[in-house]
């Protein structure tokens, strides 16, 4: 299993008391690519540093990840890249998403 690099911005202790209801069949959120390798580095450079989940990741090799599981609907990386590399980013479905335990 690869090693992810750390990122600069997460909450994991604050939300690993949250639940989340993943729908899969319908991602919340679908960025503007086939492959993640394809989209431009500075804007997934931004992703990886402004979503506080973490869910936008590139490992040393340059390898990336990203899973709509676990996102806080906070919207970042909507602000951050809707006019590039995110294509799309709505709430949830019903009965879906982020149940925050505390706040
Ligand atoms: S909405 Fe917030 S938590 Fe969800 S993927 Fe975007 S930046 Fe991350």
């Amino acid at each position: 299993m690869k090693t992810l690099r750390p990122i600069t911005c997460r909450v994991d202790e604050l939300i690993s008391v949250d639940k989340f209801a993943v729908d899969e069949e319908n991602a919340h959120i679908e960025l503007a690519c086939d492959s993640l390798s394809e989209l431009d580095a500075v804007e997934f450079g931004k992703l990886i540093r402004v979503c506080p989940a973490g869910l936008y990741r590139e490992d040393e090799n340059g390898e990336r990840a990203f899973d709509y599981a676990g996102c806080l609907e906070c919207g970042t990386c909507r602000i951050a890249c809707a006019d590039t590399i995110v294509k799309k980013w709505n709430q949830p479905s019903a009965f879906c998403g982020v149940s925050y335990r505390f706040g």
